[in-house]
């Protein structure tokens, strides 16, 4: 029994030994120089690591590693630019956190033995950020900032090209109706302090539905509103309506959900990275935005809906929920005017008329600036 023990430690020893094909950490050395501090990591072999900086902070992360205990002294090396350094071991990742006095331009690389060295080694430098550097970066802070407070709204004026639309009993082509009143909308807007307006066509073409989401997704439009004109066989049919998307409210299954990653959700400091990593909690951060995605969407509505009931009549008094491909834009709270019935002749007439069409144009303008207060 005690040679079977024997036999079977001498086993795992040489399972270990096998085991361990890790990196070892041979040698640290720091340089102060005026524009510089470089760390040269002596190495055995080569190995896999990642460098994240932040404020005052340079994550070094190496993979598959082992520091030898007359290496671990040397790291503790302070300078004008290295205030501190701790160490954190992981399995065998090892982690070393250098705190910083402030931020630096961080660059990194690995060199391989040669005939002078005989080692691996990893070269990392903490460069000094000049004063051009400087400047540059908070001239783009500020540009960001500015873009940030810029609201951009993208209008969709329905149909275009060989696609008419819905045709009225005067013949009127929606496509028309709706390119007219989304310029006027868009002039209103572009008038406005802090906002932009992008149009999904600014003629008698054809753009194809998911062109026009990828225009607001490219704009980065906050809201999009699509500009049509009804139209049904019953001609007596008027009034304005507005629709919104919501593709899965109130399931329970989905609320569920939602509680539970809820709390997953306050568990962590680190989101960004966790979502990255993690496919469940990106779904649901996918639907998190999308839910919050309805709300405003229903927000927006019933704001330009209110103000469309000042100019004429409504066909419905709430937004409807539906499922039109043009409202699909992921997180750009979006609606769709159904400005008035193009089938109803008397509406038809307004459509045509350029002080109506102001009027509209005005409301969904109204409408877009009280969903912003
Ligand atoms: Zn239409």
């Amino acid at each position: 029994m005690r040679q079977f023990i024997a036999l079977l430690i001498t086993l795992l020893c040489i399972n270990a030994s096998y085991a361990d094909n890790r990196a070892t950490l041979l040698d640290f050395s720091f340089t102060t120089l005026e524009k510089r501090t470089q760390i040269i990591i002596d190495l055995d072999k080569k190995i896999k690591y990642s460098i994240n900086t932040n404020v005052q902070k340079i994550h070094l992360n190496i993979q598959n590693v082992k520091l030898l205990s007359q290496t671990y002294d040397k790291i503790f090396y302070t300078d004008s630019r290295i205030k501190k350094t701790h160490i954190k071991r992981q399995k065998n990742t090892m982690n070393f956190v250098f705190s910083t006095a402030e931020k630096y331009n961080v660059n990194s690389y690995l060199l391989q033995p040669d005939e002078k060295y005989q080692h691996h080694r990893l070269v990392i430098n903490l460069n000094n950020i000049t004063a051009q550097q400087k400047i540059k970066k908070q001239k783009n802070n500020k540009l960001t900032r500015q873009n940030i407070n810029q609201k951009t709204i993208l209008i969709d004026a329905g149909h275009g090209g060989q696609d008419p639309g819905a045709i009225g009993y005067r013949h009127t082509r929606e496509k028309h109706i709706t390119l007219s009143i989304a310029k006027k909308l868009a002039k209103l807007i572009n008038r406005t302090k802090g906002m932009k307006a992008v149009l999904t066509r600014r003629g008698d073409y054809f753009v194809g539905l998911t062109k026009r989401i990828k225009i607001a997704q490219a704009n980065k439009a906050s809201v999009f509103v699509s500009i049509h004109a009804d139209a049904v066989q019953r001609r007596s049919a008027r009034g304005a309506s507005v629709y919104t998307l919501s593709e899965r409210g109130g399931s329970t299954k989905f609320a569920r959900q939602l509680e539970r990653s809820q709390n997953i959700w306050q568990s962590f400091d680190s989101r960004k990275n966790l979502i990255k990593n993690d496919q469940y909690l990106n779904k649901i951060l996918w639907d998190f935005s999308r839910k919050d995605r309805d709300i405003q969407s229903q927000k927006l509505g019933y704001k330009i809906l209110k103000q469309m009931s000042k100019i004429g009549y409504l066909h419905k008094k709430t937004p409807q929920k539906a499922g039109f491909i043009v409202l699909k834009t992921p997180a750009i709270p979006s609606v769709l005017v159904e400005t008035a019935f193009i089938s109803n002749p008397l509406e038809e007439k307004r459509l045509n008329n350029t002080k109506e069409q102001d009027k509209i144009a005005n409301a969904i303008y109204q409408g877009i600036l009280n969903y912003y207060r």
